[in-house]
Formats: structure tokens, C-alpha cells, sequence
């Protein structure tokens, strides 16, 4: 099957008690055994499984074309679980210059309380990562693209190779472009995170995380840390984002479509100072965003001329799109980088330009959404 007939049926088979087309939600924390031991189908507790997240589970790991996936109660519970799977004291990782700033605080300020270091390096720059690979033995490189809230965009091949040639392994962010647009495993990541809390879901109804690889020993150590750990999805917020992904190909169709109209509106306003979107030609990874994704994603950064205060203003004064964290979802969302989502990142390499605008471009009607902005930045 293809990749949509996949979302709508990998993992959902119709359920063989009662033909619901629809996999039950399990609403529950333990099985009846018949017997000690004796499981039905190998459910004994809900932390180790429940068959509604499992079915969400298959359906993600058929859409990333990997062996199994982890569904998590949200993307840095994911994330956490994957780092502690595959560091330990005394590892050195690679992370962007330019991430998703929860993502560099549970580098900065929690796993190196673990004896667990990190250096940042602008992996567009493929040179400066081989450099930093070489200057000191590194366990992984954490690769995100396109970046949060830059819109960097990394050529996952060949940052595999470089990785791969150090002896680390290559782990991918693929929230931004969630499988659809992108399928690092097929490019030679070795795992891929995701937080589903954005355009797997889709609604903004729901947090979550997922991880997924192609090998089976890392299934079986993420297994392990899963249920030893225990971060995971209730069997509703299951549902919710399985029930989300079904349209994850259509809705990511008309995001793609509505950002680009939006960000081709930006880079001709006169108070825009700069687009950050990897469909314009002028983007430094346009080419390589052309290569390695179907479209070019629902997110467009930009800054605005006149500086900070006037886009905290820009941030305070749209209609349409809604002043919020997060992304993904149907509906619109702006919101000003350095005081919200990345405000963590301050004062470190990772610092956002204080000028800097993002949005999140929903399914709404195109022309509504530019009205918005225009009426905004006016
Ligand atoms: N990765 C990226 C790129 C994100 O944007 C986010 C959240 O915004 C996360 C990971 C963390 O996911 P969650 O908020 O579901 O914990």
C-alpha cells in the first residue's frame, strides 16, 4: 500500500470481536490472564502495552518504512528515552546550532547532569560537523530538518555518511515535516523522533512522541526503556493522534500549499526583512529541501524590519492566526520565537534573532490568511 491508504489502515484492521472499523480505545491498565501466564495476545499491563497504542504504533512505523515504532506522552519524553537508550556517562553528542529549544535544554541543562556532553555545530556546514567528529569521539549526531524555527535545512544523506564514517549514529527531528514530506530512515538516519503533538496529530487536541528505526536492537533497547521508564500515551491520546494521522496526507497537501502563498507574500512586504522558508528559490537549502522532501512544510519564519518590538506587536495584532506555542495543527498559530518556544535557548549558541516571527500556516482559506498578515504588518 501506498503512504495514504497506509495512514488510514496500517495497524487498523477492524476489530475481530465486533467489526468496528475503528480500533476500540482499550481503556484500561490490566488484562485477565488465563492462567498465570497466560495472556491474550501478550497484554498482561498497560505501560508495557495496550493494544490501541500499539495500532497507533504499527501505523507510525509502516508511514517512517521503519521495523517498530514507540509511542511516547509527548516528543521530549521520546527524546529522553531514545538519549538514555543510547548514552551514558562520559558520551559526547552533536546537536544543531539552530534546534527546537526544549530539545537543547534537555541537552544543557538535564543530560549533562548525567556526565552526558554536547557541542553545537551548524550541521549545513557538513565540513564543520566532519571537523567536530574528528576533534573528539562523539556517540551521536542529532540532526533536525527543517530546523525549529530557522527552517535550516540539512542533507540527511550525506550528514548520515559523515556521521557513520566518525563511527556515531545519525538521529532525525522529523517533526517539521512529519513522514509525508520526509522519511529519514530512508536516507540513512538511524532513528527518527517525532513530537506528534503537531502535524501527526494535527488538531492541537493532543501531546505525544513517537520514535522509530530500522534496527532491531535498537527496537529492543527502546523497548525496554519504554516500559522501564514508562512515559507513555494514555490509550486515548492514542486514538486521538491516530485518528489525527488518517489525514495527515491531505491536511500536509494544503499546509504546504498555504505556506507557500504566505511566504511568497512576506518576501515582497516591505516591512519583512527576511523569509525563512525552504520552498524559495533563494533559501540555501532549497535544492537539497527539493531532494529530500515531497514539499517544503507548513512553516514560515520571518523578520521584520523595524525590530523586536515590532514583532512582538505583529505577534499581538492578527486575527486569524492565533498567538500560541506549538504547530502543526489545522487551525493557524504565530508566535514571537525568543520570548516563547525558544526563550530556553537565551544567552546560548542557539539564540533566535529577536526580530524573528513564526507561524505555523494552517488549512484555512488561503486569501483569509494573508489578509491577516497584511492587515497585521500594516
Ligand atoms: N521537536 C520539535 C522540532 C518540536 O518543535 C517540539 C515541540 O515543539 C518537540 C520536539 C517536543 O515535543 P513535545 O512538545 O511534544 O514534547
Amino acid at each position: 500500500m501506498r503512504f495514504e491508504s497506509l495512514a488510514i489502515h496500517a495497524g487498523q484492521e477492524p476489530d475481530p470481536l465486533t467489526g468496528a472499523v475503528v480500533p476500540p480505545i482499550y481503556q484500561t491498565s490490566t488484562y485477565k490472564q488465563d492462567g498465570v501466564g497466560g495472556t491474550r495476545g501478550g497484554y498482561e499491563y498497560s505501560r508495557t502495552a495496550n493494544p490501541t497504542r500499539k495500532a497507533l504504533e504499527e501505523c507510525l512505523a509502516a508511514l517512517e518504512t521503519g521495523t517498530a515504532a514507540f509511542a511516547f506522552a509527548s516528543g521530549m519524553a521520546a527524546e529522553d528515552c531514545l538519549l538514555r537508550t543510547l548514552c551514558r556517562p562520559g558520551d559526547h553528542v552533536l546537536i544543531p546550532a539552530d534546534a527546537y529549544g526544549g530539545t537543547f535544554r534537555l541537552f544543557a541543562k538535564v543530560l549533562t547532569n548525567w556526565g552526558i556532553s554536547y557541542d553545537t555545530v551548524p550541521q549545513t556546514d557538513l565540513e564543520a560537523v566532519r571537523d567536530a567528529l574528528k576533534n573528539r569521539e562523539t556517540k551521536l549526531v542529532w540532526a533536525e530538518t527543517p530546523t525549529n524555527p530557522l527552517l535550516s535545512v540539512v542533507d540527511l544523506e550525506a550528514l548520515a555518511g559523515v556521521a557513520h564514517e566518525a563511527g556515531a549514529l545519525l538521529v532525525a527531528d522529523n517533526t517539521f515535516a512529519s513522514p509525508y514530506l520526509q522519511r529519514p530512515l530512508e536516507l540513512g538516519a538511524d532513528v527518527v523522533a517525532h513530537s506528534t503533538t503537531k502535524y501527526i496529530g494535527g488538531h492541537s487536541d493532543v501531546v505525544g512522541g513517537a520514535l522509530l528505526t530500522n534496527d532491531e536492537e535498537l527496537d529492543a533497547a527502546f523497548a525496554f526503556l519504554q516500559n522501564g521508564a514508562g512515559a507513555v500515551p494514555g490509550p486515548f491520546d492514542a486514538y486521538l493522534t491516530m485518528r489525527g494521522l488518517k489525514t495527515l496526507a491531505v491536511r500536509m497537501d494544503r499546509h504546504c500549499a498555504n505556506a507557500a502563498r504566505v511566504a511568497d507574500m512576506l518576501a515582497g512586504h516591505p516591512a519583512v526583512s527576511r523569509v525563512f522558508y525552504p520552498g524559495l528559490p533563494e533559501h540555501p537549502g532549497h535544492k537539497t529541501a527539493a531532494t529530500q522532501m515531497r514539499a517544503f512544510g507548513g512553516m514560515v519564519s520571518f523578520r521584520v524590519a523595524a525590530g523586536a518590538a515590532r514583532a512582538v506587536e505583529v505577534c499581538g495584532r492578527t486575527r486569524l492566526f492565533t498567538l500560541g506555542e506549538s504547530l502543526g495543527g489545522v487551525e493557524s498559530l504565530i508566535e514571537h520565537p525568543a520570548r516563547m518556544t525558544h526563550a530556553s535557548v537565551t544567552g546560548s549558541p542557539l539564540e533566535v534573532p529577536a526580530d524573528l516571527v513564526r507561524l505555523s500556516v494552517g488549512i484555512e482559506d488561503a486569501d483569509d490568511l494573508l489578509d491577516d498578515l497584511s492587515q497585521a504588518l500594516s
